[in-house]
């Protein structure tokens, strides 16, 4: 019985046409800014976003650090949601490394934040007793609110508060294409009003490494420098980014079925004794539930039982469990993953 694996979509693989892209690549040294497969990655990632320009990095956790860097000095502030991945799940680099503090504003169960909240958190620039605010970062779709999605209207107003406070915009766009496929809209509707964006070319999209930041002109120059501080400058990495040009052309659409897949998860869930999730709430690739601790047990055990069962789930927070769907779990893998896990939690709960 083979484990369905929805952990994460970073366990995707390399497809056959992207492997054959990695072998056949034209490289150069990008340090030179003289790798061509590097160059057309960027520039058709940038273009896309309705960006001017695009730099390769080595993880979305890498682009967020450059952003960071690049738009944050000692003692200035930036604004985030209280559940951003950049303050979860990067070990801190964005302050640690800048010397900026976070202020951190509250996410709705969509991970949107509010214009309003924004407002009320930017400093007040003529104060001197005050931190300078000088970013706002903003997550879509984003990780820790069941892959939630703003809208670009949603987006329009907060960047349009952070402007007016002197602040750029900063998107962690690790799932962007997710967002825009879910809205049916281009990406760049999602991208052109903020000042930079990041997304992951190594989850959903299933190359095996790599990230683009895009920008303006000006911003890409800045970015540029801190990557090579901490020491991303990439020799002849196009034959990491001939996989990025074959994501970026033929693993967008696909992602409708990923997000009909965790549509068709969650209604199974639902339907569980002991788990509570609302399909309604489910517009992307992740499923966040909550296990009934009388019911059911601890959700460490209960992923140990998922994991003995044959389906792998992650740990979200407390009692909630997470899980991605991706291009391998196919509609059979979620009706198999679904029978399995109803057996597990009757099981379990057969002896709570
Ligand atoms: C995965 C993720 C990142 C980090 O990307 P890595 O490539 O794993 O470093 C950043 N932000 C969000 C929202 C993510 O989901």
């Amino acid at each position: 019985m083979a484990a369905i694996d929805l952990r994460s979509d970073t366990i995707t693989h390399p497809t056959d046409e992207m492997r054959r892209a990695m072998a056949a690549a034209e490289v150069g040294d990008d340090v030179f800014g003289e790798d061509p497969t590097i160059n057309a990655l960027q520039e058709r990632a940038a273009e896309m976003l309705g960006q001017e320009a695009g730099l390769l990095t080595a993880s979305g956790t890498m682009s967020n650090l450059i952003a960071a860097l690049t738009w944050c000095s000692r003692g200035d502030e930036m604004v985030m949601g209280q559940e951003a991945h950049m303050f979860w799940n990067e070990s801190g680099g964005p302050t640690a490394l800048s010397g900026a503090q976070v202020r951190l504003v509250p996410n709705d169960a969509n991970g949107k934040i509010s214009a309003a909240d924004v407002q009320a958190a930017v400093r007040d620039a003529t104060n001197i007793h005050v931190p300078a605010t000088t970013l706002v970062c903003l997550e879509n779709t984003h990780n820790r609110c069941s892959g939630g999605v703003m809208t670009p209207q949603d987006t329009r107003e907060v960047v349009d508060v952070a402007h007016a406070a002197g602040a750029a915009v900063h998107l962690d766009g690790a799932r962007i294409f997710n967002a825009a496929v879910a809205l049916e809209v281009p990406a760049a509707e999602l991208t052109r009003d903020v000042d930079d964006v990041s997304f992951c070319l190594s989850k959903a999209l299933s190359c095996p490494v790599g990230s683009v930041l895009c920008g303006s002109q000006d911003f890409i120059t800045r970015a540029r420098k801190w990557r090579k501080m901490v020491g991303g400058g990439m020799r002849q990495a196009g034959v990491l980014a001939a996989a990025g040009v074959v994501a970026l052309d033929t693993m967008v659409e696909r992602l409708a079925d990923d997000h009909a897949n965790a549509r068709r998860l969650a209604a199974g869930l639902a339907n569980i004794d002991g788990l509570t999730v609302d399909p309604d709430s489910i517009h992307t690739n992740i499923v966040i539930f909550e296990v009934d601790r009388e019911k059911v047990g601890d959700a460490r055990q209960v992923i140990a039982a998922l994991r003995e069962d044959g389906v792998l789930v992650s740990h979200s927070r407390e009692q909630s469990l997470r899980m991605v769907t991706h291009r391998h779990v196919t509609s059979d893998d979620v009706e198999e993953a679904l029978s399995r896990v109803n057996a597990t939690i009757r099981r379990l709960a057969a002896s709570a």
